[in-house]
């Protein structure tokens, strides 16, 4: 697989002006700048979009008059519209959203009093084919820009004031959703500022988890450019079982993706990496499999999360039995690492990551939309099982 020729570079929308929730501090400043506006008034006016939600920039009381019809002339208010709501009995959501006439993205609610996650997509779809995963079945079609990941946290928000008051409001966010976010690297680190800023969301950064399936050179640039929270989906503790259930493995073998893990913690003397495991019956599940995994993160301030599958039509893989996840959790806990099962959510609405979208709009109809739109052939797909 070449990463290289990986459709990153694909512009993700054409758009005349620039969003209001897809501007960091600094492209509010840049821009304002440009228009011969004091730079300070970037904090002032992102208060009121993410503080107030005041998206008029006509009711934004405290700037002036003139200054308001420039900014309603130069930007575009633009907000996600939720185009499938689901509810499960534990109190985890699911929202499917339409960004245009033929793309939709899933976003997750769980609540764990205190917390709240959100769970959020980079793209739609996927190109990296792993080989148990829903989204992938679905095919890649095109990268999220920074206000339609900006827009899950802002819609999601707002839609939770109308839940019960015991519902703990967003405190975390993970890129676990579609897509394999550092492919679509410089909206994701612009969404993540937004999210990061005090005049925005005002996340911790430990509070913000970024999850790839290995994408190397992505690591060591998040490193430099906005170092929070990092999981890999592992999956596996060789290359060969790794090139199979994750295929991106043939570029970056296990070594090379925990050496630069080694080098992400650099410096971040309290951090440790989440490495994601899915238990797939007699795939990944056995002693043999935990005891390697053990020795490969040795040395690594990591967590480990052993991920109950949620299966799916066609997937071809069973979740681990229950007995096979706890001695498996044995052995890595016996040789010290801090290994977590992970509850199931949701599984009355299909919460698993492209579960949703691909029930709502199946990919036979995508498949003729993209093909009608740009005559092109979506780089990711799995063949059947
Ligand atoms: S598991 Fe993640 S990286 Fe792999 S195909 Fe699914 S969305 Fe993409």
């Amino acid at each position: 697989m070449k990463v290289a020729s990986h459709p990153e570079t694909r512009p993700s929308r054409v758009s005349r002006r620039p969003q209001q929730l897809g501007t960091s501090r600094r492209g509010w400043e840049q821009a304002l700048e440009e228009m011969g506006i004091a730079r300070y008034r970037a904090g002032q006016i992102m208060k009121w979009i993410y503080h107030r939600d005041v998206l008029d920039f006509e009711s934004m009381t405290d700037l002036r008059k003139d200054l308001r019809s420039r900014l309603s002339r130069n930007f575009e208010a633009r907000t996600l519209r939720i185009g499938h709501e689901a509810i499960s009995r534990d109190g985890t959501r699911k929202w499917l959203f339409h960004l245009d006439e033929s793309n939709s993205v899933e976003s997750v609610y769980i609540p764990d009093p205190p917390r709240g996650t959100l769970c959020v997509s980079s793209q739609v779809g996927c190109a990296l084919n792993c080989s148990f995963c829903a989204t992938a079945r679905q095919g890649f079609n095109r990268n999220l820009d920074t206000a339609e990941i900006v827009g899950q946290l802002h819609a999601a928000r707002a839609r939770l004031l109308d839940a019960p008051p015991s519902t703990p409001a967003i405190s975390n966010v993970v890129f676990m959703g579609m897509g394999e976010p550092l492919l679509n690297f410089e909206n994701v680190v612009n969404a993540l500022e937004i999210m990061l800023d005090d005049c925005a969301f005002g996340l911790a950064a430990k509070r913000v988890t970024l999850s790839t399936a290995g994408v190397v050179p992505g690591i060591r640039k998040l490193k430099e450019r906005c170092p929070v929270s990092l999981a890999v989906s592992l999956h596996a503790p060789d290359d060969d079982l790794r090139d199979e259930l994750v295929p991106l493995n043939r570029t970056y073998p296990i070594g090379e993706l925990l050496e630069a893990c080694r080098e992400y913690l650099r410096g971040l003397p309290r951090e440790r990496i989440t490495f994601e495991y899915a238990m797939l019956d007699r795939i990944n599940d056995s002693p043999v499999h935990a005891r390697l995994l053990a020795r490969r993160l040795r040395g690594i301030p990591a967590k480990v999360n052993l991920i109950p599958f949620n299966s799916f039509d066609g997937s071809g893989y069973r979740r681990s039995r229950v007995e096979s996840v706890e001695a498996f959790r044995n052995i890595l806990l016996a040789e010290g690492l801090m290994t977590i099962t992970r509850r199931t959510r949701g599984a009355d609405i299909d919460a698993a990551c492209g579960q949703l979208a691909g029930r709502v709009l199946p990919r036979s109809r995508r498949m003729r939309k993209l093909r009608a739109a740009d005559g092109s052939t979506p780089p990711g797909h799995v063949p059947g099982p």
